[in-house]
Parts: structure tokens; C-alpha cells; sequence
């Protein structure tokens, strides 16, 4: 298996979703979307707490094609990277009609279906994907925003991009009962090319950030673990700020200053709620900085906020895991290296660096050569976010 992973292009998956849907279904599909996968540079664990968050779109990308079938079902063809096919059908719904249901993946689909704000007839749809899925590059938001656009070119009925990023995400809170903040379907849906999103969690405003790296690449890399705990530790650690912010008398964390957290500690609060707002607060004082940092080209003290943030979401907010913290400190100690954090929801999935061009190939040997694992590299060049392809005519 190859250790590097390399976009398809939109071009070779819409190919492939054409294929599959005339195969399946005996006529040509009439509507078509994208929507990509993301990297948070910086920001993690602060979307929740209406912090500021700093994702780039990646060029890995879920696919969407389709045609009305005049009736009112829907059958949905799903095909993975690795080949698996993945099929399944339910009503046209209304959303009073359409229940949730548990993580599977249709409800996924289904979610979106159901809170597009036009009633949606019957339709056939093939989707492709090259987005490595469960890896922390959120597979799940470019599901549901590329799910979303494929309905608006299949409708003609086109919606805000804010508007659609905060249904995709009432989507995933409903139906596959995930309490996701705003960060992946905003970036999904609003990514640019060459640039970073700054987005603001609160006033849900963002500004583009012009990567310009050319003696730099942003390494991303697979640690190919997941780790399944219990699957609370999510929402446990959502709960956890939510009861620090209470205690503060706040609505939410963005507004508490460093100096506020002693105050936690004298209400003799629970050691790990403190410990959970200690990294809120100051992660989203490194995301600000980072944009300016970013902004000024100044790489080196992003490097340096990329372990800042590292160390405290494995000591702090304690989601990291032994693989990502065994990567952080291969980079660190590699000559070249400018800063690494693990990226995600945690517990696994991926890790993001910021690396000379001219020693990437070291940085990488040694990874291949310390790491327990079996990692997966790619470049992360910042790229367009969702957009329709092909439009019913
Ligand atoms: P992440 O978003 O980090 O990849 P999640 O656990 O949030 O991980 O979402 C992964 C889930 O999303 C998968 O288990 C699957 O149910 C669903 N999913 C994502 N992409 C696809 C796809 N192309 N086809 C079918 N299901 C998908
Ligand atoms: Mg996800």
C-alpha cells in the first residue's frame, strides 16, 4: 500500500459517478456537485465554544450525481475509495416525515434531504468520494454539503452559503446524532483556493487568508488509528466548557479572558473543566494569532502556535492518543520542521505540519522509519469548496 495519497480530481470522480449511475440506473444523471474535505490549521475544539476556527478546503473531494426518477422514492449509491459499494433507499420525505435514526450512513443523506427547504420528489444518485473517511478530514460535512449543492443544482433553487452550512450541520446534530460545531460544513462550503478560512464561531463572519507557501508545504499526515472509547467523549468534552462558561456566568467561552480561569479554580470547580477552559481560551487566542501570523508570513511562529496547540489538546483537553503524540514528536525532533498539532476531533485520525520544502523527503523517511503505525502522507494545497457541476437543464 502506498504511503502517499493523491487527489483523483473532479474531473476523474464525476467520471466514475456517470459510469456507475448509467450503469445503475440505465440513463444519464442531470445534476452534479461537489463538496471537499478539510484541515483545521489551527483552532481545534473552539467551534463548540464559539471561538475562531482556521480550516483549509482540501482537494479530496465527495462527488454528487443524479436525476429525478418521477416517483417518490430515493435510491442512493455510495461508492468508497477502496471499491466497496454501499446502496440504499427511503421516501421522498417532508421533514416531519423523515425520523432519525442511528450513525448509519444513509441518515447522513437522509438528514440533508430532510432539511432542504424545498420538498424534494423522488430521486436516483450516485455519490464518489476520494475523502479519506473517519481520518479527522471530516468525510462526513463533505457528505452532507455536496449532498446539499447536488440538491440545489437538481431543484434549481440555490441558498446562502451560510444558511446551507448551518442546515448541513442541523443535519448531522439530527439525524446521525452527532453535536458537530459549525467549523467543517462552513469551510466545506465556503473554502477558496489558496487560502485559509478564519471563521468566527459566534458572528459566523469569516475572512480569507492567502496562504502563499512556497518554500513551505502543510504536511498532513494519517496516523490510520481510530481510536472507538466510548463515543461520549465528544459531547462530554462540549458539556465540559458549557458548565465552565455557566459557572462564569457567560454565554459561551469566547468570552472569558485567561484571567477568568482563576476564577474557576477558586469556585473549586472540577479539575478538568478547568483544565478543558484552560485550552478554549488560549487555543483561541493562538487561532487569531496564527491568521496574523499567516498573514505576515511569518511561518515560523505558526510552527511554534502548532505545538503550543498540540501540547495542550493532549494535556489539557486530553484528546490526543499515543500515535499522535509519538508523529508530533518525530516531527518535532526533524530537522525542518517548522511545528506539527494533531487535527480533528482527536483520538486518532490526522496530523498537520508545516515543513521546508527542501527537506519534506527527510521528514518523511523519518516518520516511515520511528512511527509504530502505518502512516499516509499528503499535501494540504488549499482548494476550492462546494460548488454545482452540472445543472438539471
Ligand atoms: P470524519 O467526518 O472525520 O470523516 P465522521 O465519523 O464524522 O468522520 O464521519 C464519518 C461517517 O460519515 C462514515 O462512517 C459514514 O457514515 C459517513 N460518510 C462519510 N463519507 C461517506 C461516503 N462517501 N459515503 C457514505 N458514507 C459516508
Ligand atoms: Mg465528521
Amino acid at each position: 500500500m502506498s504511503n502517499e495519497l493523491i487527489a483523483k480530481g473532479e474531473d476523474r470522480l464525476i467520471r466514475e459517478a456517470k459510469n456507475k449511475f448509467v450503469s445503475r440506473f440505465g440513463r444519464e444523471p442531470r445534476a452534479a456537485a461537489s463538496a471537499p474535505g478539510r484541515v483545521n490549521l489551527i483552532g481545534e475544539h473552539v467551534d463548540y465554544c464559539e471561538g475562531y476556527v482556521l480550516p483549509v478546503a482540501l482537494p479530496f473531494k465527495t462527488v454528487v450525481v443524479g436525476d429525478f426518477n418521477n416517483t417518490e422514492e430515493c435510491t442512493i449509491v455510495s461508492v468508497l475509495a477502496d471499491g466497496q459499494e454501499l446502496s440504499s433507499s427511503f421516501p421522498a420525505p417532508t421533514v416531519a416525515q423523515l425520523k432519525p435514526g442511528p450513525s448509519s450512513w444513509i441518515n447522513y443523506v437522509k438528514g440533508v434531504v430532510a432539511h432542504f427547504p424545498r420538498k424534494v420528489h423522488g430521486f436516483d444518485a450516485v455519490i464518489v468520494s476520494d475523502v479519506p473517511i473517519g481520518s479527522g478530514v471530516s468525510s462526513s460535512a463533505s457528505l452532507e454539503v455536496a449532498v446539499f449543492t447536488f440538491l440545489e443544482a437538481l431543484t434549481k433553487f440555490e441558498i446562502d452559503s451560510v444558511e446551507k452550512a448551518l442546515l448541513c450541520q442541523k443535519a448531522e446534530h439530527e439525524f446521525p446524532g452527532m453535536p458537530c460545531g459549525i467549523m467543517d460544513q462552513y469551510i466545506v462550503t465556503l473554502g477558496r483556493k489558496d487560502h485559509a478560512l478564519l471563521i468566527d464561531c459566534r458572528s459566523l463572519e469569516s475572512t480569507q487568508i492567502p496562504i502563499v507557501t512556497e518554500d513551505i508545504v502543510i504536511l498532513v499526515v494519517n496516523s490510520n488509528v481510530k481510536h472507538q472509547l466510548t463515543g461520549s467523549e465528544y459531547p462530554q468534552r462540549r458539556a465540559q466548557c458549557h458548565t465552565a462558561a455557566t459557572l462564569l456566568s457567560l454565554p459561551s467561552l469566547r468570552s472569558a479572558r485567561v484571567e477568568l480561569l482563576k476564577d474557576l479554580e477558586d469556585m473549586n470547580c472540577d479539575e478538568l473543566v478547568v483544565k478543558r477552559a484552560t485550552h478554549v481560551v488560549n487555543e483561541i487566542s493562538r487561532t487569531e494569532e496564527t491568521a496574523n501570523a499567516l498573514r505576515n508570513k511569518d511561518f515560523k511562529r505558526v510552527g511554534e502556535l502548532f505545538y503550543q496547540s498540540h501540547d495542550s489538546l493532549s494535556n489539557l483537553m486530553e484528546v490526543s492518543c499515543p500515535e499522535l503524540d509519538q508523529l508530533v514528536d518525530i516531527l518535532r525532533s526533524s530537522p525542518g520542521v517548522l511545528g506539527a498539532r494533531m487535527t480533528g476531533g482527536g483520538f486518532g485520525g490526522c496530523v498537520v505540519a508545516l515543513v521546508n520544502k527542501s527537506q519534506l523527503s527527510d521528514v518523511k523517511k523519518n516518520i516511515l522509519s520511528q512511527y509504530n503505525g502505518n502512516p499516509v502522507f499528503f499535501e494540504c494545497q488549499p482548494s476550492d469548496g462546494a460548488r454545482i457541476m452540472l445543472y438539471n437543464s
